[in-house]
């Protein structure tokens, strides 16, 4: 149901709270500053002290976005996204930037690469591939509390030295949950004392089962540090999303997901974007949880300003107002005024929440000394 908190409310007509208390209790309704009313008690207050009501329903401001599918015809191959997951110190980083630093030595990547959250690689097999390199569950929880689906492929690191721990055993828990096929990486068999074969019998616990053992989950062993193997394991990453068939339609105003964002002393908010349908363009209005902008600039992995950004595409955005939230989704509107409409009331709605969060643990607190 539709709900305000009385100190909202207030906010939104510039009147003093505690007039709004007043009158509340007038009608009989007893509510302190930080509770809730629903919307018809609050339209009653407004129009008593001489305010016109326009009630706008989540569904009005939120229509449009996220909500045109893409047509069959139209959509055409795009690269996987992938995250790679693991226990801790079983290589991810390692492995992240030995995967990157090929890339850079092939020369596909412009001398120093900047760290933008993600980055692109073209696979010994010609295609390319989007790594998500922040770090993996912080980063996958985050996206997947609110509903967006970052990743079409992890790739589980297991030290070979090490075996399955705790941390593998929750990554393979979130990508289950996510319906996203997992692809093992087992990592360091450089070292004297890896024992892959045990990690293949191990990950049998967890109902994975590896192509040498009979099963269907790809694998490869990997070293991050003698950078053994990773061509192999592009390889098999591509071979993973063409059996996914992962399409996209790139001619639509574009969408995404806000991999990490930050503000900038110099450039402002900074928001590192995966666009996922679409193609992103500069003077795009955006919007992104509640903050919204015209992109200044698009800048792509390698540093790189770039006019535009297709599918499955990492790209820095300049221009946001404020810095949204990693696994904040991002729309492209049609004009400034919308952009602000959908800003403004998902502000509204935040701080409502933790009005009403705050509500809950004071009248908590008063059960308990009572
Ligand atoms: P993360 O916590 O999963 O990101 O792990 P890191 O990438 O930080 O690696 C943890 C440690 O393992 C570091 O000291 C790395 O140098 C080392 N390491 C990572 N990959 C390899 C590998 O393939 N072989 C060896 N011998 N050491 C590795
Ligand atoms: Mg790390």
């Amino acid at each position: 149901p539709e709900t305000i908190t009385v100190q909202e409310l207030a906010n939104r007509m510039s009147e003093r709270a505690v007039d709004v208390v007043r009158l509340l209790m007038k009608q009989g309704v007893m509510k302190k500053i930080n509770e809730l009313i629903d919307a018809d008690t609050a339209q009653l207050i407004a129009e008593e002290l001489g305010h016109t009501v326009k009630r706008v329903a989540e569904s009005d401001v939120e229509e449009g976005l996220f909500d045109v599918a893409d047509v069959e015809g139209e959509a055409v191959p795009r690269p996987p996204v992938v995250t790679i997951m693991g226990h801790v110190d079983h290589g991810k980083t390692s492995l992240l930037d030995a995967i990157r630093h090929t890339a850079v030595v092939k020369g596909e990547a412009g001398g120093i690469t900047q760290h933008i959250g993600a980055y692109q690689v073209t696979s010994p097999l010609g295609g390319k591939i989007t790594f998500i390199d922040t770090p993996g569950h912080a980063a996958f929880t985050a996206m997947r509390q609110r509903g967006a689906r970052a990743t079409d492929i992890v790739v589980l690191v297991v030290a070979a030295d090490d075996g399955v721990m705790p941390q593998t055993a929750e990554a393979i828990n979130h990508a289950r949950a996510a319906g996203v096929p997992i692809i093992v990486a087992i990592n360091k068999i450089d070292k004297p004392d890896a024992k892959p074969d045990k990690v293949r019998s191990e990950l049998l616990q967890y109902e994975i089962q590896v192509e040498s053992l009979g099963g269907e989950t790809l694998e490869v062993e990997v070293s991050a540090k003698e950078k053994l193997n990773l061509d192999k394991l592009l390889e098999i990453i591509q071979l993973q999303s063409e059996i996914l068939d992962l399409k996209a339609n790139p001619d639509r105003p574009a969408e995404g997901i806000v991999i990490e964002a930050k503000l900038d002393r110099g450039r402002g908010p900074v928001a590192t974007v995966l666009v996922q349908r679409g193609t992103l363009k500069q003077s795009d209005i955006v919007v992104a949880g509640s903050e919204w902008g015209r992109v200044r600039a698009l800048i792509d992995d390698q540093g790189d300003t770039v006019p535009e950004a297709g599918p499955s595409t990492p790209v820095e955005i300049l221009g946001f107002n404020g810095a949204p939230e990693a696994g904040d989704r991002l729309a492209v509107v049609e004009n400034e005024a919308r952009a602000r409409e959908i800003a403004d009331y998902r502000t509204r709605q935040k701080r409502e929440q933790a009005a009403a969060r705050a509500t809950v643990r004071v009248s908590g607190l008063e059960e308990m000394m009572s």
